[in-house]
């Protein structure tokens, strides 16, 4: 049990990638702080029976006063954070001309801004332990960009920019910033787009879910949580010491065309 005695913070692990990557992470025998709405109690009890340590905050990521009690809540119950995976985020599709501006700014506040402010409240304890790590959850969508995902693309994109930026601020520490770029992963929020792809086009799920593969990812294959989760575990390894800026691609070849 490689992470025995650390704790990890996992923002949005009550469900899909966040809930894969806390398991993933417990599995290794680091105790968790969960976060995010829904089924809070299905995700604790993943977690706990895998026989680790298990709290949640319920911190909403667009709100900066939140993520600081959040911040603190782990400070103070939890003995402090060791690996932070900035996971939180939402969708929403529309084209610039159309895209609602709360929708603009709730996306960038969650997706992106969120890791701002869990990174600038973790990193000074961090440093001073000398070991930790950062690993911000971007998307193929932080590499390249889709019609219609103008919030999503930017936010996706300017969390590759923190994870390098922040990642040479560390360099010469313990402590790694790196970000993972999953291509599509059948979570409920790709699952909503699954759907309305599905009543645009007169789709069954099944086509739809071919049909919206077809288009981007190559291996035809969807990404899982447990894969994503195994990278994490790789990159809390010392194996991955070295490894630092890095924007690693998860996406079945979708960003190699
Ligand atoms: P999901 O909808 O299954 O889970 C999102 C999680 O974030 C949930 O736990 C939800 O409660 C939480 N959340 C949403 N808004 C929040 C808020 N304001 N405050 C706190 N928590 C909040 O989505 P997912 O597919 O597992 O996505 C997780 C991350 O992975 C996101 O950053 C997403 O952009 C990224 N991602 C997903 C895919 C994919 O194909 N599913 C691909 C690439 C990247």
């Amino acid at each position: 049990m490689s992470l025995k005695g650390k704790t990890a913070l996992v923002t949005g692990s009550t469900s899909g990638i966040g809930l894969g990557l806390a398991l993933a992470l417990a599995r290794q025998g680091a105790s968790i702080v969960l976060n995010g709405f829904g089924d809070v109690e299905g995700a604790k009890a993943q977690v706990a029976a895998l026989g680790v340590a298990v709290q949640y905050h319920g911190a909403d990521m667009s709100k900066p006063a939140e993520i600081e009690a959040m911040m603190a809540f782990a400070a103070a119950q939890a003995g402090g954070v060791d690996i932070l995976v900035n996971n939180a985020g939402i969708q929403h599709v529309a084209n610039v001309e159309d895209f609602p501006a709360e929708r603009w700014d709730a996306i960038i506040a969650i997706n992106l801004s969120s890791a701002f402010h869990t990174s600038r409240l973790a990193i000074p304890a961090l440093r001073a332990r000398n070991w930790g790590r950062i690993i911000n959850i971007a998307s193929a969508h932080g590499l390249v960009a889709s019609a219609g995902k103008s919030a999503y693309v930017a936010a996706k994109h300017g969390i590759v920019g923190l994870t390098k930026a922040s990642a040479l601020e560390l360099a010469t520490t313990g402590v790694t910033v790196n970000a993972i770029c999953p291509g599509w992963v059948l979570t409920p929020l790709v699952q909503k787009q699954i759907d309305a792809r599905a009543a645009r086009d007169g789709l069954s799920g099944d086509e739809a879910r071919v049909a919206l593969l077809g288009e981007k990812q190559p291996s035809l294959q969807f990404t899982t949580p447990e894969q994503l989760g195994e990278l994490a575990v790789f990159l809390c390894s010392a194996a991955a010491d070295n490894v630092r800026g890095v924007a690693w691609a998860v996406d079945g070849g979708w960003t190699a065309q």
